[in-house]
């Protein structure tokens, strides 16, 4: 096959068709049944880590596979596609794997990145807080600076997969020693830290991955805890956010695509007068549509990757945004659809299609809600005046 600027390479393409068999092992049965008995996806996680499929991204010298982040995007992508989408993809191989290969000490690298390629040390990644919300640069949370170290103080929402992590890569403010001003940092706190305590939040997400709120009262750190340079805290922390948002946008076209896929199955053999409700063009239409707009998601979010992976930050700026946008929109669309398609069905936990609404749903609020993507285009794209 000859390869295009439009078209994925061949190791990509292979890569995806591995990822869809072993993943399809599993299924969505096996995912909504361990979130229904409150299992967890150990089994699935653990064996795409052995399969090098989880830190395909990482780093080879550090146990990973080399790739980019359109090969751990495709990974994403295609585990979701199969009904089994996984939130930490995004935050442990992708956040927490991209900043530590970037900005770690070489023996930070060599403590944390092997656990995060082969899933045995998942990493969350805490930023958000209940009272500072989209607005980050008005966390509370702080890091002082004692003799030993460090001591961290604050609260954090909505943290995924904290249960299953060894560690947390989080965002606080540490007081820069010459203005006093307190600036963003990023430390890697234990889950088992003394001080550091987590709850579950009931969410109505059909998921084994849940959300926590994490307090960190007074958790006593070593000095190498802090990532790289204290001073570029937040550089670094964006350059976290470019490959959150390109993860975001392929477990939303994933999960868009599983939806589809089960609508069409359905549409094709149900029939109400005489023929398939597929023949009518009032359900027809609408599929049709999902299928236009995922793949215009899944260009977007390919392009975003190869920039990324081409080291061009800015224009991967922009398109991951449009992507993680278009993707949240086409993955909304798609759940709804495939709901309508499926009549009463539609709303039965037998078929399992209503469960996909509110994480498709959640795809327009996180990472990045839909409406800070818009002020970015916005500001951005547009070079209109700052909104907020
Ligand atoms: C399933 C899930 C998993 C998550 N996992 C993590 C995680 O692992 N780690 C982590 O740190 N966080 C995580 N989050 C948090 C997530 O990043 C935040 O929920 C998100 O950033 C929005 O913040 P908020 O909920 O405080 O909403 P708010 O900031 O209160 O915003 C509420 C609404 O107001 C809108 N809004 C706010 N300001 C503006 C403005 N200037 N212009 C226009 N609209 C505006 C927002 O777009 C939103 O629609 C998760 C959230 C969910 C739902």
């Amino acid at each position: 096959m000859t390869e295009t600027a439009f078209t994925e390479t061949e190791e990509r393409a292979a890569l995806r068709a591995a990822v869809a068999k072993l993943a399809g092992g599993y299924g969505r049965d096996y995912f909504v049944q361990q979130a229904r008995s409150g299992g967890k996806t150990t089994d699935l996680w653990l064996e795409i880590g052995r399969h090098g499929y989880l830190g395909v991204n990482i780093p080879e010298e550090y146990g990973g596979g080399g790739g980019g982040i359109g090969d751990v995007a495709a990974v994403c992508e295609e585990l979701a596609a199969k009904g089994c989408p996984l939130l930490m993809m995004v935050v442990s191989p992708a956040i927490c794997g991209t900043v530590i290969s970037r900005f770690g000490t070489a023996e930070q690298k060599q403590r944390w990145l092997p656990g995060i390629a082969d899933g045995t040390q998942t990493m969350a990644f805490a930023i958000t807080e209940p009272d500072a919300g989209t607005n980050s640069h008005n966390i509370t949370t702080t890091a002082r600076r004692d003799a030993d170290g460090w001591v961290l103080k604050g609260r954090k929402i909505y943290i995924s997969g904290v249960d299953e992590a060894a560690n947390v890569l989080v965002v606080a403010r540490a007081e820069d020693a010459k203005s006093g001003r307190l600036k963003p940092c990023l430390f890697v706190v234990p889950t088992d830290a003394e001080g550091f305590e987590y709850t579950p939040i009931p969410m109505e997400i059909v998921s084994p991955e849940q959300q926590f709120s994490v307090f960190i009262d007074d958790v006593r750190l070593p000095a190498d805890a802090l990532v790289g340079d204290e001073d570029a805290g937040l550089v670094q922390l964006f350059a976290g956010l470019n490959p959150e948002r390109i993860m975001a946008a392929s477990f939303s076209t994933g999960l868009a695509r599983f939806a589809l896929d089960k609508a069409v199955a359905y549409v094709k053999e149900r029939e109400v007068f005489g023929a398939p409700i597929g023949s009518h063009q009032g359900l027809a239409h609408p599929l049709a549509q999902s299928k236009i707009e995922i793949e215009l998601a899944r260009l977007m979010t390919q392009k975003a990757a190869a920039l990324y992976d081409a080291g061009d930050d800015a224009a991967a700026g922009e398109a991951a945004n449009m992507a993680k946008y278009a993707a949240a929109e086409a993955a909304c669309d798609a759940a709804d659809r495939a709901v309508q398609a499926h009549g009463g069905n539609g709303i039965t936990q037998e078929y399992g299609v209503a469960g996909l609404l509110v994480a498709a749903r959640a795809g327009r609020i996180a990472p990045v809600s839909r409406e800070m993507i818009l002020n970015f285009v916005g500001m951005h794209s547009l070079g209109l005046p700052k909104s907020y």
